[in-house]
């Protein structure tokens, strides 16, 4: 299967593609990402992983390395030279290289892109269909996590514990209150049917699935909050699940060692991810255009 990268305007095979080792990116963790969904050759949701990278970018002010018509190019070219049908395409912003020194370099450098391609999209859908383990974890990350920036260690900490838990995710809370989880968002159903989820505030990510999955759960007339809940409501609710790029829609039928509800996924969690699979179905080449 062939692997091409993107580097700073050119296309490699994987193996060859370099960065500098003065990239900042590389010393201070100083750039932004996006991870995006490719489903049948389509680009799921470009128009809104184009807006949170350039918001970013801006919250960082670091310069735009391409415009999004270029980016867009660039992405479709990837995704040629790779023949990807099912998969995700991963796009990273770093400042640029230059001598080491904390402050930013001049603004004649120029920011780096990278973009790459991977095959497979996902968890299958037998996973989904089972429920999946989380476990629990203060949530130690610094307090702008709206930016999507490329320093993921706590991320990492967090999902490497999960790993180790036999679980497929981390939820993360500050006091009990749940944020997200390390690399998706996260949602309860609560007694009375609505659904419950953490506003877009400086103290998680707004997901890009998060945004589609609110329109698509509005439009099927569910009852929807967007406020902070805790743990001890994920623990009583009647269905727990989490969204992003890769795992769609996942419905959490243990959190530690108790089962969510009945232990068996909620039929809420289960209608919006068919929806949500139907949305990617339904897309067409004009997904490009964003
Ligand atoms: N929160 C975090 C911390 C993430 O890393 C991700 C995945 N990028 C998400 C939420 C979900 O975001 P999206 O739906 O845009 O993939």
């Amino acid at each position: 299967m062939s692997h091409i990268a993107y580097v700073n305007g050119r296309y490699l095979p994987q193996q060859a593609a370099r960065v500098h080792i003065e990239d900042r990116g590389y010393q201070f963790a100083d750039g932004v990402y996006e991870v995006m969904c490719i489903w049948n050759g389509y680009p799921v949701d470009l128009a809104g992983h184009m807006q949170r990278l350039n918001r970013s970018l801006k919250e960082l002010q670091m310069a735009s390395p391409a415009s999004d018509g270029a980016l867009t190019l660039i992405l479709r070219e990837v995704v040629r030279r790779n023949r990807l049908e099912m998969g995700t395409v991963y796009i990273q912003v770093n400042r640029g290289v230059a001598p080491r020194a904390h402050a930013f370099p001049s603004a004649k450098v120029r920011p780096s892109l990278v973009v790459t391609a991977k095959h497979g999209a996902g968890p299958s859908e037998t996973v989904a269909q089972a429920g999946v383990k989380v476990i629990t974890l203060p949530d130690i990350r610094w307090e702008r996590v709206d930016i999507k920036s490329v320093g993921l260690l706590p991320n990492a900490l967090a999902k490497q514990s999960a790993s180790e838990a036999k679980a497929f995710e981390a939820l993360l809370h500050v006091d009990g209150t749940v944020t997200e989880a390390s690399s998706s968002n996260a949602w309860i159903v609560t007694p009375d049917k609505t659904i419950v989820t953490h506003p877009p505030t400086n103290a998680i990510l707004a997901g890009i699935t998060r945004a589609t999955v609110l329109k698509i759960a509005r439009k099927a007339g569910y009852s929807i909050e967007e406020r902070p809940f805790t743990l001890t409501e994920a623990l009583k609710a009647k269905e727990v699940f989490l969204t992003g790029t890769t795992t769609f829609v996942m419905p959490v039928v243990q959190i530690d060692e108790r089962p969510v509800a009945n232990g068996t996924p909620g039929t809420i969690a289960l209608d919006l991810r068919q929806r949500y699979r139907a949305y990617m179905d339904g897309l067409t080449d004009a997904a490009w255009n964003a």
